[in-house]
């Protein structure tokens, strides 16, 4: 999608931090952390969020859960946390669907 931040990092013409890449999906840190780790896994096809999620895009979802496992022995993650925000509301500012890893501090509890 041409306008679209994350679509434009995946294609390089914006810099990141790449933490991995793979065929269908595409991992760098986090601009704005909001923990000691934090990266976000994105598939490399676009869609907005987890409210698109589909018969024909649901296998990268799954895809994606095995790379943040990979990753998290990888970078020997003491545990860790999974956020997908869907909807403004909800807090999502990008229209791309992204997964947060954190990690590296007490994450409190949700409310
Ligand atoms: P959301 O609020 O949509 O769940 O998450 C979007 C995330 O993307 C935010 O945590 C924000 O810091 C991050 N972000 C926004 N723009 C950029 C960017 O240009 N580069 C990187 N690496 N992260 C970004
Ligand atoms: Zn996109």
């Amino acid at each position: 999608m041409s306008d679209c931040l994350f679509c434009k990092i995946v294609a390089g013409e914006i810099p990141s931090n790449k933490v991995y890449e793979d065929e269908l999906c595409y991992a760098f840190y986090d601009i704005a952390p909001m923990a000691p780790t934090h990266f976000l896994v994105i598939p490399k096809e676009h869609f907005a969020s987890a409210a698109e999620v589909t018969e024909e895009n649901a296998p990268v979802i799954g895809h994606i859960y095995k790379v943040i496992a990979k990753l998290a022995r990888e970078l020997n993650l003491d545990g860790f946390r999974v956020v997908t925000n869907c909807g403004e509301i909800a807090g999502q500012t990008v229209h791309h669907i992204h997964f947060h890893v954190l990690s590296g501090k007490e994450l409190g509890s949700f409310n």
